[in-house]
């Protein structure tokens, strides 16, 4: 159609600055080993962290909600979607958070939409860490209050917007561990501030929930700094391997969500065989800490061996790990020679991360083996040999 014109032009704008996304498709489950186009291949790009998404106890606790529930809620949770699943898992995750109450999300993305959304008014402002994921931005966007972002981590920055900015009440939203950078918030530094300066902080844990702290249970765990001044989000899908989200706090600020928050009131409710392997996953990360503990492990020795080979890759703690390359193209090409070398590790560019910081963004699981953590150095050797990287 003609009418439709422009919008090659602008794909082929994106494929000519080597911005163009495709779909790979992933035949299997996201175990550390995959099956992609046909070939095995060992995956470094899912946060899947504790291998959850293939653990038969949690499938098997999908399958017998789904016998006894259905496959689907069939409406809204204010409707006649709410069931025990759904219950049981918020008072789950309360419990796991050490907050009052929690409410369940779609998704992450809604989650923070909603909570954003809701809470923060017209007349109030919006700290935002500059480097925050694109949810978090669109909740501020959506919102009518004042967005202004603060350098990544920059808590002098931060400071600085505080003292200089009025409005009716402050917010300071940033992520617990940083989705693309895999750094942590200097979450007490950060609450040392919204104290002085009467500000809410919004900690969004995607990345922490299940990863960072005794037992997987977060920043605040991992810091020991407790506060009431957080309004927490995390989600279900990344290290807790299934899908949806969740906001954990007072029970008031749960109230008010229920009642206020679009993206909660005007969607179907989770299926009742997500809510139930979400709740079997929280279980085994509870009763099993061991897997937090091989993940951290995991991700030092992989970390620390492309340091050791001579990438850009920054000191840190996470299964996040950047391999920082700065261009587009060349990011592309190392992706594609990991891939030969039987390595499946994405290449992340613009608009995910800033201009000229495209990366591989390598993340580790606690079911990586030795070997596999071995097979993906000697890969990044021999890929980065073959594109001139280091
Ligand atoms: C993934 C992610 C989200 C969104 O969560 P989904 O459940 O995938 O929608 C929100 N915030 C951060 C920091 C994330 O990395």
């Amino acid at each position: 159609m003609r009418c439709f014109e422009w919008l090659s032009g602008e794909l082929e704008e994106l494929h000519d600055s080597y911005l163009l996304r495709r779909l790979a498709t992933i035949d299997s489950c996201p175990s550390p080993r995959v099956s992609i186009e046909g070939e095995q291949k060992l995956l470094l790009c899912s946060n899947n962290y504790l291998g959850l998404a293939a653990d038969p106890r949690v499938i098997r606790a999908a399958m017998v909600a789904t016998e006894k529930y259905g496959a689907g809620a069939g409406a809204a949770r204010l409707i006649s979607g709410n069931m025990p699943v759904h219950t049981v898992l918020e008072e789950a995750i309360a419990r796991f958070k050490g907050t009052e109450a929690a409410l369940l999300f779609s998704t992450g993305y809604m989650a923070n939409t909603g909570l954003l959304g809701t809470l923060c008014k017209k007349g109030d402002v919006i700290f935002c860490d500059r480097l925050s994921h694109a949810s978090i931005i669109d909740g501020c966007t959506l919102s009518s209050a004042r967005m202004v972002r603060y350098r990544h981590n920059d808590m002098a920055h931060l400071e600085f917007l505080l003292q200089k900015t009025s409005g009716n009440r402050k917010w300071i939203v940033t992520e617990g561990v940083f989705s693309m950078d895999g750094d942590m918030a200097p979450l007490p530094e950060l609450l040392g501030l919204a104290g002085r300066y009467d500000a809410v902080v919004i900690l969004d844990e995607a990345h922490a929930t299940g990863v960072l702290g005794q037992g997987g249970r977060g920043t605040v765990e991992y810091f020991g700094c407790r506060s009431d001044r957080i309004i927490f989000m995390g989600t279900l899908g990344k290290a807790l391997g299934g899908f949806g989200a969740y906001v954990a706090g007072e029970r008031v600020v749960i109230d008010y969500l229920l009642n206020k928050a679009r993206s909660f009131i005007f969607t179907t409710a989770l299926p009742p065989a997500v809510a139930a392997s979400a709740m079997e996953a929280l279980h085994i990360v509870e009763s099993e800490p061991g897997r937090v503990e091989r993940l951290r492990k995991n991700a030092v020795t992989l970390r620390q061996g492309l340091q050791k080979m001579g990438f850009d890759v920054p000191p840190g703690e996470t299964p996040i790990i950047p391999v920082l390359i700065g261009d587009a193209e060349k990011a592309l090409a190392l992706s594609k020679a990991l891939f030969l070398e039987g390595v499946y590790a994405m290449a992340v560019r613009p608009p995910t991360v800033p201009k000229g910081e495209s990366r591989i963004r390598v993340t580790v699981m606690a079911t990586h083996t030795d070997e596999d953590i071995r097979f993906a150095l000697e890969a990044f050797e021999r890929a980065g040999r073959k594109v001139g990287l280091p």
